[in-house]
């Protein structure tokens, strides 16, 4: 079984599409290891991106996601890294395609809904930035 850390982005809580996107997830065969609610700072939003800190949208991203609530996960299933980013759809919901998650509930390609890791060593760090191995149940 692999984990991987989810997040429904600020702009997707704000919109009340949480529960429609947790249930996705529900229906599609993860387990919810761990969930959490976080307003993040903007500092905590760069140390979370701090991969992208030489990206010309990183000011803009990181403000984004210290806008407002996120809700943070930890999913379970095999896979699930690959299996995830798939049910989620291409980065741009506009490319993203029919039915995935990005493409219903994304606005655009940074206000794009969820976040999802994207290899087994992005996954570790990012559980670990939200939640201690006990948290994990
Ligand atoms: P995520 O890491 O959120 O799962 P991703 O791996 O599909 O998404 P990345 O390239 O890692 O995309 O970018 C991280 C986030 O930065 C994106 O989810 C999006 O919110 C934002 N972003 C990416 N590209 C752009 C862009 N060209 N302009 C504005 N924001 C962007
Ligand atoms: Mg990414």
């Amino acid at each position: 079984m692999e984990r991987t850390l989810a997040i429904i982005k600020p702009d997707a809580v704000e919109k009340q599409f949480a529960g429609p996107i947790i249930q996705r997830i529900e229906a599609a065969g993860f387990r919810i290891r761990a969930m959490r609610r976080v307003h993040l700072s903007k500092a905590e939003a760069e140390g979370f991106y701090a991969v992208h800190r030489e990206r010309p949208f990183f000011a803009s991203l990181t403000a984004f996601m210290s806008s407002g609530p996120a809700v943070v996960m930890v999913l379970e299933a095999d896979g699930a890294i690959r299996k995830w980013r798939d049910l989620m759809g291409a980065t741009d919901p506009s490319k993203a395609p029919a039915g995935s998650i990005r493409a219903d509930f994304g606005s655009n390609i940074e206000r794009n809904a969820t976040h999802g890791s994207d290899a087994p060593e992005t996954a570790a760090f990012e559980t670990g930035y939200f939640f201690a191995g006990v948290d994990l149940v």
